[in-house]
Order: structure tokens, then sequence, then C-alpha cells
């Protein structure tokens, strides 16, 4: 077997990382300067960027410890009937690379998976290691993300808490039945009582003890998963209820929706194109409107003929033209529940209108220097010498506020 250096594990290890979305990395741009020997490339090397749990946008080591795998899902790459380029990084080779990185101030974290070589305790047994020493021998004090293999043991689960900032259980598929079907292996049972154990004991540990009477440090920046879209045939309005039974059941922080992108040498049963990027995009915004903006799971997509989001207008806007019979809202008199539902305003501006109207009441212009675009909110709101009068139930009236189609780049 051809012995790899160091950095030809970087490369291999870099890349089959690079199909886990839930270090939050899409937002980063796909700048490259490596074919220009230039500076400031973000990809490449494994350095991707990421929000942390407090919102810092930071820059992780993200890289799997293994892309050798002893099972077979259909839709990785790294599945044990792929023929890429294998690669394995020894403890003490993630530890080093995490450190010196760091040290140049490339980093201020890593984001760990794996594939599960040999047994999953075996595997996880090694990740846990690697936090381990960083956090005890190398005094580490950056971010750390632990992918953690269902599978594996309980307590290796709890090591990896008392390290790890956030761990993550990937739930990968949206249904059972596609989990049955496109990871054999894996069963949906397990990750379950994965997610439930780690949710009981991050719970267990934020309560200050009796002996010390303060918390343990434990994973606190909770847990996570990821879910692919459009490897299997599940509707949006499928995959927006299993994420709100996984917030319920086990305070996930986040769900990240990755879309499925077609591998090279694919399993029949997959698609054989990928899903529009945009449809990612607007379950993001619907996942949001579920955690920060009150709505309920059934309600956002309630009234559409295939349970799918609008991928021309954003959630909130499909419900609100939808729904005409609920608006206008008046803005110096509305509830926040209310005015969280007009389009156009988020949290904060709505938290701004509140503020303000203690003290004035609020014209148009007033409401228009708190949102970006007035135009979309302007038809669904009354304000201080303002109402839509029958603009709201205009029968043109998406075509007024929509953004306007975009020619497709036909050569990419
Ligand atoms: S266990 Fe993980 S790495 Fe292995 S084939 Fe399945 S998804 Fe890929």
């Amino acid at each position: 077997m051809t012995v790899l250096s160091t950095r030809e594990k970087l490369a291999i290890l870099s890349d089959a990382a690079k199909y886990d979305a839930s270090c939050a990395s899409s937002g980063a741009g796909g700048r490259d300067s490596l074919k220009s020997r230039g500076i400031g490339s973000t990809e490449g090397m494994g350095i991707c960027h990421s929000y942390a749990p407090d919102g810092r946008c930071i820059s992780l080591l993200k890289i799997l410890l293994t892309n050798f795998c002893i099972y077979d899902c259909s839709y990785c790459i790294n599945r044990s009937s792929s023929n890429v380029r294998r690669a394995r990084f020894t403890v003490d080779e993630v530890v080093r690379l995490t450190m010196d990185f760091y040290k140049r101030n490339y980093i201020e974290g890593l984001f760990l998976s794996s594939g599960v070589i040999r047994s999953p305790d075996e595997t996880m047994t090694e990740m846990v290691e690697v936090a381990r020493r960083l956090r005890l021998d190398e005094k580490f004090g950056g971010y750390i993300h632990l992918k953690t293999i269902p599978e594996a043991s309980a307590e290796l689960v709890e090591k990896a808490g008392l390290y790890a900032d956030r761990l993550s259980i990937n739930v990968e598929l949206p249904t059972d039945e596609g989990v049955k079907r496109l990871a054999p292996e894996k069963r949906p049972e397990t990750i379950r009582v994965s997610m439930a154990k780690l949710r009981s004991k991050i719970e267990e540990k934020a309560e200050p003890t009796l002996r010390t009477k303060t918390r343990e440090r434990f994973a606190p920046g909770g847990q996570s998963t990821q879910m692919i879209v459009g490897a299997d045939a599940t509707s949006d309005a499928g995959i927006l209820k299993t994420s709100a039974r996984l917030y319920g059941s086990y305070q996930l922080r986040r769900v990240y929706y990755s879309a499925f992108s077609p591998i090279p040498d694919a399993s029949s049963a997959l698609p054989l194109r990928k899903p529009p990027l945009m449809r990612e995009h607007r379950l993001y915004q619907a996942d949001w409107l579920m955690r920060f903006y009150g709505f309920e799971q059934g309600e956002i997509l309630d009234g559409t003929p295939d349970g799918m989001l609008d991928l021309e207008i954003d959630p909130k806007l499909a419900w609100a033209l939808r729904n005409r019979a609920s608006f206008p809202l008046d803005v110096n008199r509305a509830d926040k529940e209310r005015l969280l539902r007009i389009p156009g305003l988020g949290t904060r501006a709505v938290e701004r209108i509140l503020e303000t109207r203690r003290f004035k009441r609020l014209r148009l212009e007033d409401v228009g220097r708190l949102c970006q675009s007035i135009t979309k909110v302007r038809p669904f709101i009354v304000a201080d010498g303002w109402s839509p009068g029958a603009a709201t139930d205009a029968a043109r009236l998406r075509e007024a506020i929509a953004p306007k189609p975009r020619q497709l780049e036909l050569f990419r």
C-alpha cells in the first residue's frame, strides 16, 4: 500500500469531508486561489467557515479521520464499494495538524467526522482521543465539533461531550424507509436512541451538581444533525415534519439540510440529478420560521398541492399570499406574534418596531428604515397615514412583489 504524506492525506480527507454540511460552512464562497498560488483560498485544504453556537463566524479545519468505511450507504462517496482514494490519519497527525493550523491563526476550531473503521467503537475511540489530547495535553481552547457515530457506546459519547463543544449525529434521511433503503446497515431506531441519550446527558450535565454547585462542561454547543435532501422522494412537508420532531424530541440546536449531490459510480437507487440548491435554501428559511417566528410545521406548507416549498419566493411570503385574510396588520397595534408573520420583517425589525412604538406611532417610512425592502412589507401592513387598500387582495400581488426571475446561466 502506498504510504501517503500528511499533506496528501489532508487533500483526500478534507475533500471527503466537504459533503457534510452540518458544520454550517455552506455560506463560504467558492474562492480558490490554489491554482493561482495566491492567498486567501477557502477550499482545498480543509478550512471552512462556520458559525459557532454564539453566532461568531469562525474558520474550522474540516476533515475526516478516515474515509475508509465498512458501511455502504448508497449516497456516500466514502461507502465501502466506492472507488475513491483512501487515507487514514493517525490521532497524532490530526492533533498536530490542528495545533499547527491553530498556532498560525489559520483556524479557530476543528470539525472532525469519520468513516467507520473496523467498528463504531474503535472509530469513536480514536475521535475522542483526538479531542482529549487537544484539550488536555495541548490545552487547545478552540472550538471542537465531533460527528458522533450512532452505534458507538454511550460511554464513548459521554467522553466526547467532555471535550467537544458540539456533538452531532446524522439522521441521514428524512424517513425511516429512506434510511433502510439507502443506508441498509444503519438503523433509524439506533440513531434515535443515540440522540435521546445525548439529550439526557446534556440536560443532566447542565444542572449544577450538589457537591460543586456548578455545571459540568458537556457539549455546551448542544447537538445537531444533518439530513440529506433529494436523495429520496420525501416532500418538503415530510422533511419539515421530521425536523419538527427532531427539534421537539431531542432539543437539537440545528438541523442541517444538505442537498444530495450525485457521486461517481452511484447506485441505481439514487436520482441522477441533484435537487436545486434553492430547495436547500428554502428549507433553511422554513426551518427558521419554525424556530424563531412561531410557525407550526404544518402551517408552513398548508394548502400547497404537493407539499413542496415555492422555489421562487420565501416561505413566509408564500404563506402570507395564501393567507391574505390575516392581513393587513397594524404595525402600531399588532402583538409580536402577529408582527413576526409579516413578510419582509425579520426578528430584529419586529423588536425595533415594538421598542419604537413605545414612544411614537410608526409611519410607513419608519418601517421602511427597519427592513431591507418595503416593497414586500407594504401590502401587508397598516401604519400611520398608510393603508394598502385593495392591494393586499390584488390578483397580481405575487407578480408585483416576487423577485423577478433571472435567466439561468446555460454554461458553467
Ligand atoms: S457510515 Fe458514513 S462514511 Fe460510511 S458510508 Fe455511511 S455515510 Fe459514508
